[in-house]
């Protein structure tokens, strides 16, 4: 079953089209990897998947909805309350965490889901605590952001976002802002994910983890698809040049 499909996204600042044709379809319970050089667009995917960026024509699906489509060359997002719906069953991990530097890590995973969802306070914090026993992090309910690092950091941004039950995890370089020591316990995090089956669409520099983890491998170049696959048809028999320069650089 399609979790998310793509089709046709091209998406224009001014002249320049940062996503020029991109098709892509993630299925319930994948882990994609979006892999390829800087500026090469995956970002802007990213973010045109729950409408940080709103594409220039194309159209995307989510579940069983319709977010945009282009239809006769004209290109319409559905009204902005259907907007809010349809994105609401994604979650999204950034860079640079942007947690609420004022709540506790408990406060910070249980406030979406009893004020965006309605759920009862019990419930949320109970919720809560197991996301932090899946992220390992249950001795720091009540530590603010600033008392941890930058992997227990993104760790609590993963449990908040895994609190409000999305149907598609999106992660935009989760570890880039990571020293390289602890980019590690974010990964286990997320191979963990992957073994409990929760879909996910990966942008990342951690080709380690789009060779071992990802069932889908994507490599994007020009703001175009250049080839996907298997890790290992992408990794160990890639077929275009640009894909065969571009793992000769990342493996030099
Ligand atoms: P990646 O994630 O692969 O590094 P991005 O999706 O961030 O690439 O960017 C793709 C291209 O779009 C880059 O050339 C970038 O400079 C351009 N771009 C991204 N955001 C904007 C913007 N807001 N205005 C103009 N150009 C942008």
């Amino acid at each position: 079953m399609s979790i998310l499909k793509m089709e046709n996204i091209v998406k224009k600042y001014k002249n320049f089209a940062a996503l020029d044709g991109v098709d892509l379809e993630v299925r319930k319970g994948q882990t994609v990897a979006i892999i390829g050089p800087s500026g090469s667009g995956k970002s802007t995917l990213l973010r045109c998947v729950n409408r940080l960026d709103k594409i220039t024509s194309g159209s995307i699906i989510i579940g069983d909805d319709t977010l945009v489509s282009t239809i006769n060359g004209e290109t319409s997002y559905v009204k902005e309350d259907k907007v809010r719906e349809i994105c609401s069953k994604t979650g999204m991990i950034f860079q640079h965490f942007n947690l609420f530097p004022h709540m506790t890590c408990l406060r910070n995973i249980s406030y979406a889901p009893i004020t965006v969802k309605g759920i009862s306070k019990d419930i949320a914090i109970e919720n809560a605590r197991k996301l932090l026993d899946l992220v390992g992090l249950r001795n720091k309910e009540l530590a603010y952001p600033g008392q941890l690092s930058g992997g227990q950091k993104q760790r609590i941004a993963i449990a908040r976002a895994l609190a409000m039950n999305p149907e598609i995890m999106l992660f935009d370089e989760p570890t880039s802002a990571l020293d390289p020591e602890i980019i590690g316990e974010v990964l286990t995090v997320m191979k963990k994910l992957h073994d409990d089956k929760i879909t996910m669409l990966v942008v990342t520099h951690e080709m380690s983890f789009a060779k071992e983890v990802a069932d889908f491998v994507i490599f994007m170049d020009k703001g175009k698809v250049v080839e996907k696959g298997r890790p290992d048809e992408i990794f160990n028999h890639p077929e275009s040049d640009r894909l065969k320069k571009f793992l000769q650089i990342v493996y030099k």
